[in-house]
């Protein structure tokens, strides 16, 4: 009667979590290849069957922020095991450029510097690890608008964080397709990551070691323990929320402020459009290769829809045609959320009330240079005892969960 039960009970439990996985349309995996040694793994540990897989870290989300830290704990032999639900795009659409200077105020980034020297080695690690090419070097010719934005680009050389990226010689060549009333200048050091590729190869990566699990990940689950959790099947240390702007569904930390800024890109064919270099004006229109280029992006602040919209659309062709003339067809149109957050820095932590629970996010609208540097800073922290800057500690904040916390007692 027992072992009726207890084949009854695993049987049920098997069909649930695959069915959620045929309603995903993705290949079954649970860290089980098969019903058999699903059912030889429950009947080994029976009542410990809900504890059966101990890990060191659940992340949650793998977009550029879960995916350095996934790197971290490699680098360190931590087990992990990832969850992702596909709810957010924001790492799979960006247009993947870093570039050390922000064009529109000629200010260098925050820590530029800093940022590249980690974030360029560790993409090239990835290439090697999995196989794939994903950065692209190239010059960003930034359009100049008038005298004095030239003007301003030379008055920006002097300054000691900017002098390594901005060409002294400004490039006065016209280019076919290209509307330019005065000359470009050029920026050094800069170049894209193939962020969609990136991902999709890692999800994959994780997938064929069965580290990853295409499911949403629930908050109510999460049995907080003395030195860990429980969640489901699975024993672990702690959490680390890398879920972009999905954040705002997590009750633990969405008392932070995280906005979203909706961005929308097109890519276009343009077969007489030939550059090899990024062109930036007030949208940049990147070469992807065939005749094929990305052009983006806009900010908005109000559009609260994931989706791709008519109004974006309108928005990019309009700014477009003031900077090519040629015949083009648009292929594709994609939109994601940016996880921003007021005074530009990320959200770097562990909960306040919960040592088990830990946050990484707040890359904004430059995951590509900073998300390799903070998930760094967020391994010493937690493994080292490491202090967190205080720019991107998220105790800058703890005045919000008291709020919070006050709001509902
Ligand atoms: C249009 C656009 C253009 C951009 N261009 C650039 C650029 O050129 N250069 C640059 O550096 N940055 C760019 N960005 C910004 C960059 O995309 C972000 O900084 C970065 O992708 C954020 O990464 P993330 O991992 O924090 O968030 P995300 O990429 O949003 O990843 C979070 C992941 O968590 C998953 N998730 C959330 N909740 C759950 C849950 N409960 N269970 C399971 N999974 C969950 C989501 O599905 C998602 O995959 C752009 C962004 C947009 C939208």
């Amino acid at each position: 009667m027992g072992r009726f039960f207890f084949e009854a009970i695993s049987s049920f439990h098997y069909s649930l979590h695959a069915k959620k996985r045929e309603s995903l349309n993705k290949p079954f995996n649970l860290g089980y290849t098969d019903k058999e040694t699903y059912f030889i793994r429950i009947k080994k540990h029976k009542i410990a069957y809900f504890c059966s897989m101990k890990v060191d870290y659940i992340i949650v989300g793998l977009g550029l922020a879960g995916l350095a830290f996934a790197e971290q704990l490699t680098a360190a032999n931590k087990s992990f095991v990832v969850f992702e639900d596909d709810s957010q795009t924001s790492s799979l659409v960006a247009g993947g450029v870093y570039n050390p200077v922000i064009l529109k105020r000629y200010t260098p980034v925050w820590n530029a510097k800093e940022q590249l020297e980690i974030a360029l080695p560790f993409y090239e690690k990835i290439e090697k690890k999995l196989n794939i090419s994903i950065d692209e070097k190239f010059t960003i010719k930034k359009v100049f608008k008038s005298i004095e934005d030239q003007n301003n680009w030379f008055a920006a050389i002097d300054k000691p964080k900017l002098t390594p990226y901005l060409d002294t010689q400004l490039d006065t060549n016209s280019y076919t397709g290209i509307l330019a009333n005065f000359s470009f200048g050029n920026v050094k050091e800069a170049g894209r990551i193939d962020t969609k590729k990136l991902v999709e190869s890692y999800r994959n990566f994780l997938n064929e070691q069965q580290l990853i699990r295409f499911e949403k990940f629930n908050y109510n689950d999460i049995n907080l323990q003395e030195n860990g959790l429980v969640y489901n099947d699975i024993n672990a240390s702690k959490i680390v929320f890398c879920e972009g702007f999905g954040m705002k569904l997590n009750p633990f930390f969405n008392y932070l402020p995280l906005n979203e800024v909706k961005g929308e890109l097109l890519t276009i064919h343009a077969p007489l459009l030939n550059i090899n270099f990024l062109l930036k004006s007030s949208l940049f229109v990147l070469p992807l290769g065939n005749h094929l280029f990305k052009v983006g992006a806009t900010f908005n602040w109000t559009d609260k829809t994931a989706a791709p919209s008519n109004e974006g659309k309108k928005e990019l062709i309009e700014k477009l045609e003031t900077i090519i003339d040629v015949p083009y067809t648009i292929v594709d149109q994609t939109a994601g959320m940016r996880p921003t957050v007021s005074g530009r820095r990320p959200l770097v932590g562990v909960h306040p009330d919960y040592h088990q629970l830990v946050l990484l996010n707040g890359l904004g609208t430059r995951g590509v240079m900073i998300a390799p540097t903070v998930a760094e800073e967020l391994f010493q922290h937690l493994e080292n005892n490491k202090d967190l800057d205080d720019e991107i500690a998220i105790s800058r904040f703890k005045h919000l969960l008291d709020k919070k916390d006050k709001a509902t007692t």
